[in-house]
């Protein structure tokens, strides 16, 4: 089982996660951050990846995308390590902090805890016909679109994620195909239209009904029942954008204070226990707004109180970056 030592834990790789990396590097802290899911980026990766985001300082438009890559380089000039693919599950004091348990067993011996738990864990919905084909062809969100060049790609959902990646797989796959189960979407009508205008084929009152291998067990297509009649896409990926479910889970068990799924912080981002702090959307205070900026100003927040309450001799002003 691994075991991993740093100063800091972060909990969440999302934007607040992925900058208090950043920010904990600067401040002279190694530093280790888990997430359940497998990539980096919290909700902007698993949501909404290919949309603009305008409100983020600095860029008049970033595509999501391109800021959790941004986040990401940022950090990784100071080298956290990522734990991602992991559940950070139970929270034991130590005698310089704290000993965190994964899900699958491991360990991390940190000094202090920030948690960037946005909404909680995120599971994907599971396309009930999908059992046993994730990891051969069925994918809830896409990483990298050039996975799927020249493939056959069906899109199983009826929103903004499920719209959003056709428009992205549309230039890079072979076809691509959208099934819903409903003739009416929940995606904002301008990505509706803007995926008919490019010709993607909507097959809507329809359910999936089977997944279908070559005789290697490799995905060749997929039966969707539609008025009753079966009919058959090609298909090498099917990317199943039927939302995700999100649980704080075994945070709640931590011994921090929770107000409607939040952590209540104080003006420093502490939580009340020693030494744990939290950012982002998870955190909670007076007149709290949940946004990628604010997020970020918090997370700069706690990482430079942590550097204090870790070494009372540090100063609680960093400095300038632009100083070094
Ligand atoms: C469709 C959509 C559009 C949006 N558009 C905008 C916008 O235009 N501007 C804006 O400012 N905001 C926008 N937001 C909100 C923005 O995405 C969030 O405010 C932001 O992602 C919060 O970042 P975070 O890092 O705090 O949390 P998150 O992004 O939620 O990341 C938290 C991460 O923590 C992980 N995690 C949780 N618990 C554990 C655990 N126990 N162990 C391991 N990992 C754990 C989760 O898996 C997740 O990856 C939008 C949100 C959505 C859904």
């Amino acid at each position: 089982m691994s075991r991993t030592t740093c100063d800091l834990l972060v909990v969440g790789a999302g934007p607040t996660g992925l900058y208090a990396s950043f920010y904990a590097g600067f401040r002279g802290l190694s530093t280790a951050v888990v997430d359940t899911l497998p990539e980096a980026g919290g909700q902007v990766t698993a949501m909404y990846p290919e949309k603009l985001i305008y409100d983020v300082a600095g860029f008049p438009a970033v595509r999501g995308r391109e800021l959790v890559t941004g986040l990401v380089a940022q950090a990784a000039r100071y080298e956290p390590t990522y734990l991602l693919g992991e559940q950070a599950a139970t929270l034991t004091d130590t005698d310089d902090g704290f000993e965190v348990g994964l899900a699958d067993g491991g360990t991390v011996v940190t000094r202090a805890v920030l948690v960037t738990g946005g909404l909680g864990t995120f599971t994907p919905r599971p396309l009930p016909t999908g059992a046993g084909w994730a990891g051969r062809g069925l994918v809830h969100f896409i990483p990298s679109m050039d996975v799927h060049a020249d493939q056959d790609v069906v899109v199983v959902g009826g929103g903004d994620s499920a719209f959003d990646w056709a428009l992205a797989l549309h230039p890079v796959a072979r076809s691509v195909t959208l099934v819903h189960r409903r003739a009416k979407f929940r995606a904002h009508a301008g990505t509706v239209d803007a995926v008919k205008a490019l010709g993607v084929e909507l097959v809507t009152d329809a359910q999936v009904a089977d997944f279908i291998s070559d005789t290697d067990g490799h995905l060749v297509g997929l039966d969707v029942l539609v008025d009753g009649a079966t009919r058959t896409l090609p298909a090498q990926a099917v990317v199943a954008a039927l939302g995700f479910t999100a649980d704080l889970g075994p945070i709640t068990e931590w011994g921090l204070d929770i107000d409607h799924r939040q952590i209540t912080v104080d003006s420093t981002m502490r939580t009340a226990r020693d030494r744990v702090y939290a950012a982002g959307d998870i955190c909670t205070y007076p007149g709290k707004v949940n946004l990628i900026a604010t997020g970020f100003g918090e997370a700069a927040t706690a990482v430079n109180n942590i550097a204090v309450a870790l070494d009372p001799d540090a100063h609680l002003f960093p400095g300038h970056s632009s100083a070094e």
